[in-house]
């Protein structure tokens, strides 16, 4: 079986990123991604948010100047998927579905995924209207009219940094009354900006190339009507695509990693960075800036344990 100093997993930002401080460190590794590198950028039109990028990115075009950078190092490239991670006397034995390898420490950046609405046109516009996240799209919909689905504190927070930029914001929630924190309903309550649909659903998303408006449902009166809007911000949780992990691992309640600062889990020797992280923020710029704090923290671990 072989054995590595370190194994980074997932090949996002965080990924990518780690990667590239483990090789300018010397250090033998081993780059596991399921997919093509990229992770969730590859999902993405335009990046308007990146630095160094004034203009804004195609999501692909920073995806291959991310990867070029690791050109020209040597290390294993493996495209496979990680299923679980055992911690075994200090070392990590990583099950992919094809082999098993052995490492000293591991970095793991699997990212996470938005949960979906599931109903016709999600997919179809989704960067055509559809989005995921205020913060990474809410500027391309500047003076216009939007929905925001969801009731807890990301659609109640969510919908009030939309309303900075948008015209207008249909907040759209399935129960009579919202889960998320006090604090954000009272905003939400007395900002004229958001308009409450309560008791409904989305059932339709609907347009012709971009998205145009929702078909909604009053799931009390069974009333179906149209909502036109340029812009559908979905706010219904977020899943952590994690593989699975050795039971000294703390999660938060969702199954996210919690580390501290230097990215460190509980478990000594392994690290998470990215999306995968329990966190708030979820953004290119601070999943590679936790790459590189994970992997000097493995550098660091490898040189007082090795
Ligand atoms: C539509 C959309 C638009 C966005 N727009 C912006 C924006 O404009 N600006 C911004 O800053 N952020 C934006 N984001 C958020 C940003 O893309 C993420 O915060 C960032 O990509 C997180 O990086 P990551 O490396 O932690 O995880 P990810 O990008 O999720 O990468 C994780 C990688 O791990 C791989 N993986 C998962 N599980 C396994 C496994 N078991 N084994 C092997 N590989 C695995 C996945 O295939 C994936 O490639 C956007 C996200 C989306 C979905």
């Amino acid at each position: 079986m072989k054995t590595y100093e370190s194994v980074v997993i997932g090949g996002g930002p965080a990924g990518i990123t780690a990667a590239l401080y483990l090789l300018r460190a010397g250090i033998q590794m081993a780059w596991v991604e399921k997919l093509s590198p990229g992770g969730q950028v590859l999902l993405t039109e335009k990046i308007d948010n990146y630095p160094g990028f004034p203009d804004g990115i195609k999501g692909y075009e920073l995806v291959d100047l991310f990867t070029a950078h690791l050109e020209g190092f040597e290390y294993d490239k493996l495209g496979d998927e990680v299923e679980e991670i055992r911690s075994l006397d200090n070392r990590f034995e990583i099950k992919l579905s094809e082999q098993t390898i052995m490492a000293d420490s591991a970095i793991v950046t699997t990212g996470a995924d938005w949960k979906k609405l599931d109903v016709p046109g999600e997919s179809k516009f989704n960067g055509r209207g559809v989005s995921y996240c205020a913060l990474c799209d809410g500027n391309f919909f500047k003076d216009q009219e939007v929905a925001c689905i969801g009731g807890g504190d990301t659609a109640l927070e969510e919908s009030l940094y939309l309303t900075k930029l948008v015209k207008k914001v249909y907040l759209i929630h399935r129960r009579d009354a919202f889960r998320g924190s006090k604090i954000y309903q009272d905003k939400v309550l007395n900002n004229p900006k958001i308009e409450i649909l309560y008791n409904t659903v989305v059932r339709e998303f609907s347009g012709e190339k971009d998205l145009e408006g929702l078909k909604l449902e009053n799931v009390q009166t069974g009333n179906e009507s149209d909502l036109e809007v340029q812009g559908a911000f979905v706010f219904i949780g977020l899943v952590p695509a994690a593989p699975a992990l050795p039971p000294l691992v703390e999660t938060d309640r969702q199954g996210f990693i919690k580390t501290d600062t230097e990215m460190r889990t509980s478990l000594p020797g392994l690290f998470a960075a990215g999306d995968i992280r329990s966190k708030l923020c979820r953004q290119i710029s601070t999943a590679v800036g936790e790459g590189a704090t994970a992997a000097h923290n493995t550098q660091i671990y490898l040189e007082q344990t090795g």
